[in-house]
């Protein structure tokens, strides 16, 4: 549980401020009655696919997608990975979203079936209630640099020092064996937050961590955090130790892993998590089955997109038929650019290359190129969302470079304009910059052209 606890924490801190290409995808930007908004919560046009993703949320909602999965068929760049990044936003914050493209599963040092039950695991969260030590109090005095207060008792609590002061701590309070067992700490954690006279706190006993409740009312004194003389505590009588839920969200794959012997916490965080033995999910299940059994833990099923779905062979496609069946299964929604083409591993012909089987399981969506208007309104969300600031004559001229090459190539080309601009010391990306980037980095057309141009010069 510390682990899990210590986990689900340090995935917080490393998901702030990462800018992804999906960052600005918040939701699917429907209103109250599942209708697509023209632009919002990020997602922009493409409304007949967003609508129709709207439905898919009932349906999950209402526990009818069992046994199915999404198709979403389109052109690339047409917001495939934004719909099912949508879809698992709508579905709320602690929805895991996993995502893979097909190819992967093939140039991975895991075997194909391996690397697929990862990604479904990925995609399943755990929601595990913890009960935790938690005390209340109103802030009203901590005394540094002085002896512990006779009427607290006379000896000081070991380690209740400041950090970086010598001397002791008072805390003004009524329980005492709190305060031997927390001096030390709650300094500290004062020491770190600002605390005054007057704030209602909450100590979390395990962590060490002080979250301020709010203020009491009729107190007007403030005082620095932990200073040399005054800071103050003092918890109500009798009801010192509070028992308070906290809850902590991870992915079954994460259990996984942190219980594999051989790969341990640190493999997370490198993604070389290895091949996972049979025996430790199947403990990992178990052991899963009695928290929910208790009720200490939830099952939160993700979203596992899957991309180029066409690069599947018919034993992956095996695979996904009887991972559907399983009651933990995640939304599958899976993608594709692909008309009809060979189903990988056979010399069977279908539909995007996916199996009569498995086709006759999908709910399938199709997504369509944008209009020019749409192109302009996404790369402003995208220049919001990377805090770039530019003139309105770069953003037509970027809006047009998006039409005639591709929405992504054009989304590309605003962070590595912004450094040009900060190179020439600007504050605003201008044309200049945009024409700079636009001849440094070719797009798929000038590239293609380029190397049929000079194609005599490179290798065979
Ligand atoms: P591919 O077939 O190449 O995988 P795709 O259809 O999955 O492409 P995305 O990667 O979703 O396309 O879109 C390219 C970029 O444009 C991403 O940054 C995405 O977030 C953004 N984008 C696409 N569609 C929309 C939309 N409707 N609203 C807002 N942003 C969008």
């Amino acid at each position: 549980m510390a682990e899990l606890k210590r986990l689900s924490e340090s995935r917080d801190l490393t998901r702030i401020e990462r800018i992804g290409a999906h960052s600005h995808i918040r939701g699917l930007g429907l209103d109250s009655s599942l209708e697509a908004r023209d632009a919002s919560e990020g997602m922009v046009g493409q409304l007949p696919a967003r609508r129709a993703a709207g439905l898919i949320l009932q349906l999950i909602r209402q526990g009818k997608i069992a046994g199915r999965a999404v198709l979403l068929a389109g052109q690339p760049g047409t917001g495939k990975t934004a719909l099912a990044m949508g879809i698992a936003k709508s579905l709320g914050a602690e929805t895991p979203f996993a995502s893979v493209a097909a190819s992967e599963l093939f140039s991975l040092d895991l075997s194909k079936t391996e690397a697929l039950t990862q990604a479904f695991r990925r995609a399943i969260g755990v929601r595990i209630k913890e009960e935790a030590e938690i005390i209340e109090g109103e802030v009203v005095e901590i005394s540094i640099d002085r002896p512990l207060s006779a009427a607290a008792g006379s000896a000081a609590p070991s380690g209740a020092t400041a950090p970086g002061k010598t001397g002791r701590l008072t805390l003004k309070t009524t329980d005492m064996e709190t305060v031997y067992e927390l001096g030390g700490k709650m300094i500290e954690a004062l020491g770190k937050e600002k605390v005054q006279s007057g704030d209602v706190i909450a100590l979390d006993k395990a962590s060490g961590k002080v979250t301020k409740l709010g203020r009491s009312i009729g107190r007007s004194r403030d005082y620095d955090a932990v200073g040399p003389h005054t800071k103050f505590v003092k918890c109500p009588d009798g009801e010192l130790q509070k028992r308070k839920e906290v809850v902590h969200c991870v992915t079954l794959h994460e259990i996984d892993v942190i219980n594999s012997r051989t790969q341990g916490f640190l493999a997370l965080f490198t993604g070389d998590t290895g091949e996972i033995r049979a025996e430790v999910r199947e403990q990992i299940d178990t052991k899963v089955a009695e928290w929910r059994e208790e009720g200490k833990a939830e099952i939160v099923p993700g979203v596992l997109f899957i991309d180029e779905v066409h690069m599947l062979d018919i034993e992956c496609f095996s695979f996904l038929n009887r991972a559907l069946e399983n009651d933990m299964a995640p939304i599958l929604v899976i993608a594709t650019n692909r008309g009809i083409t060979s189903i990988r591993g056979t010399n069977y012909r279908s539909p995007h290359g996916i199996p009569p089987d498995f086709l006759d399981r999908l709910l399938i969506i199709t997504t369509q190129p944008y209009t020019e208007d749409e192109i302009r309104k996404i790369l402003d969300i995208r220049c919001d969302e990377e805090d770039v600031e530019m003139s309105a004559d770069a953003k037509v001229l970027l809006t047009k470079i998006g039409v005639e090459t591709s929405l992504r190539y054009a989304i590309h080309l605003i962070t590595s304009a912004a450094l040009a601009c900060q190179k020439r010391k600007g504050k605003v990306v201008e044309m200049e910059d945009i024409s700079r980037v636009y001849q440094l980095f070719l797009d798929v057309k000038r590239s293609t052209q380029y190397l049929m141009e000079y194609q005599s010069q490179y290798m065979f």
